[in-house]
């Protein structure tokens, strides 16, 4: 195999890694994801669920009905050994019912709006003791500060789907 062939293979295998190291770090409201964190309170453990899920939900063990979502977070270029929480999900026990109703009925929740989801989703620091509304201060703070820049290589933190 001549030297230019060799490279240009190369290329094609960066290529092919950068592709699924976007799919891995994509968006976390990708679409193509099929799973989600989420987190047991009591467990203190992550695990994945279909992203249909909604919190609260089962969980996976201690407590019944402790699992809550997670923002995952990590470096793309490091790999899963950099993976944390950057914080957790979950909705007030009158956003919970009626989205569940939605569920069993196959009826849309009527006259929901953003500031409305935003009122009724509740998000917490995993080392946190309270659930903030994600419309609050507190919320928002934990929603848009959560990104920091690998130490080894300096590359903004990404959202991580299992
Ligand atoms: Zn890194």
């Amino acid at each position: 195999m001549d030297r230019k062939k060799t490279v240009q293979i190369g290329i094609i295998i960066l290529a092919v890694a950068g592709a699924a190291a976007f799919f891995v770090f994509g968006r976390g409201d990708s679409e193509a994801a099929k799973y989600q964190y989420f987190y047991d309170l009591s467990e203190k453990r992550l695990y994945r669920a279909p992203r249909a899920g909604f919190a609260p939900e089962a969980g996976v063990g201690g407590a019944p009905g402790d699992g809550v979502e997670a923002v995952v977070v990590g470096c793309p270029d490091c790999g899963t050994k950099s993976l944390r929480i950057a914080y957790l999900k979950t909705h007030t026990p009158e956003y919970k019912q009626k989205h569940d109703a939605a569920v069993r009925t196959g009826v849309p929740i009527e006259g929901l709006t953003r500031p409305w989801i935003a009122d009724h989703t509740l998000v917490r620091l995993v080392d946190g003791d309270k659930w903030y509304p994600a419309s609050s201060e507190g919320g928002t703070h934990i929603v848009s500060e959560w990104r920091r820049r690998c130490p080894t290589h300096g590359t903004t933190e990404k959202p991580v789907q299992p």
